[in-house]
């Protein structure tokens, strides 16, 4: 059975990918930095399906944390097959009112956090000759967000890193992936208020909001066998929002 590290898993995109990799049969090593119950009950719904599931509490902008939740996952499931790099933070904020400590923190977690997670499971993908890692960035990492200068910034970073090591990856037979999502309905957007969820939703050519399962799919896909010769790519499942 194959096993996928999923950061961040505990509630939205994470937790949805979580769920269809159970569903599909895959064993799931559950990332989570502070909720913990929902985590845990995530977990126990897994197995519920038949596969096997781990709770890994960490943050993943810490190098040593993260390598103590690859080696337990590597330990329990014997190894990692797919890293889906989900684990992300966004704040709304002026671009004059921005502090280095918000840019800081949006480059540790969105950016720091997937090298750590990459070169915590490269060594064992190439040992293996094989493995999937799939980078979540963001369409505002494609044409840029007003007020989320940082985030934008760092989701084109993950675009950028992803095309890079898919480059060096390849003949490992490793492919690297990214999906640059849209306006999803998750707790990372509660702060918008309906009014600019509204707004962003009338700007959406097929005129609704995302889901976190839609989402899952597009990670599923680059995940698995069923895109084994595409590397190096993103994957907007964003409602035409940005197109091209
Ligand atoms: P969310 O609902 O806010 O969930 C974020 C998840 O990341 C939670 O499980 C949280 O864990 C975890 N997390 C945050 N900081 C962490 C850290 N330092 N270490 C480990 N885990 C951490 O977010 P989401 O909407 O599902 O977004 C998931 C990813 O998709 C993010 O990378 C985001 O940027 C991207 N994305 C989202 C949207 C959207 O509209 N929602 C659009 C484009 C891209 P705890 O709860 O345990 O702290």
């Amino acid at each position: 059975m194959a096993t996928v590290w999923i950061t961040g898993a505990s509630r939205g995109i994470g937790r949805a990918c979580a769920l269809l990799f159970g569903q599909k049969g895959w064993n799931v090593a559950v990332n989570y930095r502070t909720s913990e119950s929902a985590a845990l009950s995530l977990c126990r719904e897994l197995e519920g399906m038949g596969v096997k599931a781990l709770a890994l509490q960490g943050d993943v902008s810490d190098a040593v944390q993260v390598r103590r939740m690859a080696s337990r996952a590597e330990y329990a499931f014997g190894g990692i097959d797919v890293l889906v790099n989900n684990a992300g933070i966004a704040q709304q904020k002026l671009f004059t009112q921005l502090t280095e400590s918000d840019w800081d923190r949006m480059f540790d977690v969105n950016v720091k956090g997937m090298f750590h997670c990459c070169q915590a499971v490269a060594p064992m993908m190439i040992a293996a000759g094989k493995g999937s890692i799939v980078n979540l960035s963001s369409m505002w990492g494609q044409v840029g967000g007003a007020c989320e200068v940082h985030y934008s910034a760092a989701k084109a970073a993950v675009i950028g890193f992803t095309r890079a090591l898919a480059k060096e990856l390849g003949l490992s037979g490793i492919r690297v992936n990214c999906v640059a999502p849209g306006v999803i309905d998750t707790e990372m957007n509660a702060a918008l208020g309906p009014e600019t969820m509204e707004s962003l939703r009338e700007q959406t050519p097929l005129g609704c909001i995302g889901t976190p399962e839609q989402v899952a799919q597009a990670v599923l896909f680059l995940a698995g066998e069923d895109s084994s010769f595409i590397t190096g790519q993103v994957l907007s499942p964003n409602g035409g929002f940005v197109i091209g």
